[in-house]
């Protein structure tokens, strides 16, 4: 027996160490089809049903292969789960004194240079008083800190424009060259991670790695024999938000601002340099107003023949050029104004190259939000960078998922990333979905464009929040059905409702969970990574087939490349990532053996259209019905779901 299907064993150390562990025969077969795939060096994509135990499928071979792994997650939440919980636990059953470390992007760790140079310089350069008491107590952690960790000062909110004064960026970083390398917590965190035999990551630092090597910049990450990533059905989606080139007011405003306080450190005598940085930061204003008031993500060829757009673009970029040519003169007065300059030139080349003319490989776009914009050239082929990168990593990768898999095959995952050789393996979900959950397809609801239709899909939904209880999440694929459905709500219902956005995401989850007979109206964040078990949530209503909108500048341009490749972009492309959220939005409903619900899925084209069966198909085994009678039958049935 091998050390994997041991450790699985009804009497194996992983029973005797761990409270409440039972044996599952489709945990244990993923965990041997890890251990092999990594004995083998062969790629390995695996989809485990919700409750199968993948974390440990895949962390127990890892950490008996005596080899370097890297563990990457989609969400932070998964990150520090890994790390804090399930990573110690097992290693101490397992007798396995593994070295493990947490690398998290560096916007995570506080950067001791920047925050002294905010603390010293910061009101010189325009920093407001009213952010003086959070500075005080950044400034008071930082002092006791050992891993600089932002996420340790939970009386400064995440979202505090003050942590961008206070973290770095790979382009603002000054490297070897920084007074404070030797107290850098990005620096000791890439340190320990060299040194570690298990390292959880995620996909944003994956990728991003994989970006600053395209642009040949330093190692990021340490070497690996295996590449273990979960939540994979979001692996190809974060490639698009590091490959290509892209800049932003963020990025400019803050080249424009560090430059005021490294002028005012080692140049104050230069006011030609000030003035250069204001004068970008004033062009950022005047092109930010080109664009129009509206918040908008759009292709840039709407607005590309527009006068006052191009007018913008030029002036931002002899704007640019000018700041250079100061940094170039007060280069020499210290490393930071060294840095500003490297920047500044940095910038200007992804400038042009976005200017660069358009092709077929990639596609050109912008977005404004109130305050700002990016510009962005987003490469269309992910399939070709992966490859590459693939190729360079020269390690086993291993891809797992609740969702990978469409009616059954692996498809459309693979050819997203080009993949051709993996061994591709499904294990079911060990709930006994047929007694646990029911799936309600409502008769006569309009067409999805009817304008009445959210009032429609409420109005089919509430007999069975009624027989509920409320205890519901109602699912949105648009914010303006989910403001609609809200304004609809309010007043005229029950239950207490719980809309995204009117507070932070983990205290609507708890006021849901805590009020017994809630309402959850949310979109995409809410679609997936929530787990709420029990009979707190014991409804999830889903308005509308998920299908992303060809109106995004990005997945318009690669619908149609997939069409100019001769296929269909509806069934290459839209079909399947539809059918894999749909998978994630319905698998908030059962969390674990013992939690009963009803799915009701409003969309009619799920039974007029011929494509419905693929949807139906890929959901987990429930008993169907279009009967509300059927819905107020399993609510009133009082016996619990078996455990299997
Ligand atoms: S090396 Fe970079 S991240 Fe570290 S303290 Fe210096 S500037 Fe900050």
């Amino acid at each position: 027996m091998s050390g994997v299907a041991e450790a699985f064993a009804e009497d194996g150390p992983l029973a005797r160490a761990l409270a409440g562990f039972r044996p599952r025969e489709a945990q244990s077969g993923m965990a041997r089809a890890v251990e092999q795939a990594i004995r083998d060096g062969r790629c390995l994509i695996a989809e485990a049903g919700t409750g199968t135990g993948k974390t440990f499928a895949y962390l127990v071979p890892a950490l008996l292969s005596g080899k370097r792994v890297l563990v990457s997650t989609g969400t932070r939440n998964l990150q520090d789960q890994l790390f804090q919980k399930d990573v110690p636990l097992l290693r101490q059953a397992l007798a396995a004194p593994v070295r493990t470390a947490l690398l998290k992007g560096r916007s995570n760790y506080l950067c001791p240079y920047r925050l002294e140079n905010v603390v010293d310089f910061g009101f010189r350069a325009g920093f407001s008083e009213h952010e003086a008491d959070q500075l005080e107590r950044i400034r008071r952690w930082a002092k006791t800190t050992r891993g600089g960790d932002i996420a340790e000062v939970d009386d400064v909110p995440e979202g505090s424009l003050l942590w961008r004064s206070v973290t770095s960026t790979a382009e603002n970083c000054l490297g070897q060259d920084c007074g404070a390398y030797d107290d850098c917590h990005v620096v000791k965190a890439r340190k320990a991670a060299q040194e570690a035999q298990i390292t959880i990551i995620n996909h944003h630092l994956l990728w991003a790695d994989w970006a600053v090597k395209t642009d040949g910049f330093g190692e990021l990450l340490p070497e690996a024999d295996v590449i273990i990533v979960d939540e994979a059905h979001q692996f190809a989606d974060t490639a698009t938000q590091f490959l290509g080139v892209s800049l932003s007011t963020r990025q400019l405003g803050e080249l424009a601002d560090d430059t005021l306080i490294e002028r005012a450190k080692d140049a104050p005598d230069m006011g030609g340099l000030a003035d250069a940085a204001t004068l970008l930061k004033n062009e950022l204003a005047a092109m930010r107003a080109a664009l129009g008031e509206a918040s908008r993500r759009d292709a840039w060829h709407s607005v590309a023949g527009h006068e006052a757009v191009n007018t913008g673009l030029r002036r931002m970029e002899q704007s640019l050029l000018a700041l250079a040519a100061q940094l170039k003169l007060a280069s020499v007065r210290g490393k930071g104004l060294e840095s500003c300059w490297k920047r500044c030139d940095e910038f200007i080349q992804r400038l042009e190259a976005f200017l660069a003319e358009d092709t077929e490989e990639s596609v050109r776009w912008f977005e404004t939000h109130r305050r700002g914009f990016s510009l962005s050239r987003t490469p269309l082929d992910i399939a070709g960078e992966f490859a590459r990168f693939r190729k360079a990593r020269q390690a086993t990768w291993i891809f797992t998922s609740a969702t990978l898999s469409v009616s059954g095959r692996f498809e459309h995952f693979s050819r997203q990333l080009g993949i051709c050789d993996a061994d591709c393996r499904r294990w079911e979900s060990p709930f006994d979905y047929r007694r646990q959950s029911l799936l309600y397809l409502p008769a006569g609801l309009p067409e999805p464009g009817a304008p009445d239709y959210t009032r429609a899909v409420l109005r089919a939904a509430y007999p069975v929040l009624k027989a509920s209880g409320g205890r519901a999440f109602l699912l949105f694929t648009s914010h303006q059905a989910l403001t609609e459905a809200a304004s609809i709500l309010e007043g005229k219902t029950e239950f207490p409702l719980f809309v995204q956005g009117t507070q932070p995401k983990a205290r609507l989850l708890e006021a849901f969970r805590a009020s017994g007979n809630g309402l959850l109206l949310g979109t995409a964040s809410f679609w997936e990574g929530v787990d709420v078990r029990g009979e707190a949530l014991s409804c999830v209503v889903i308005d509308k087939l998920p299908f992303a909108s060809p109106g995004d500048p990005v997945v318009s341009a690669r619908l149609e490349a997939i069409r100019r490749r001769g296929h269909s972009p509806f069934a290459v492309f839209q079909l399947p990532a539809a059918v894999i959220t749909l998978k994630q939005g319905a698998g908030r409903l059962i969390r674990d053996v013992d939690d009963r619900g009803v799915l009701v899925l409003a969309d009619p084209r799920l039974t007029s259209k011929s494509y419905g069966r693929v949807f139906l198909d890929s959901l987990p085994p429930m008993r169907m019905t279009r009967e509300s009678k059927a819905v107020r039958a399993f609510f009133a049935d009082p016996q619990p779901a078996v455990s299997p």
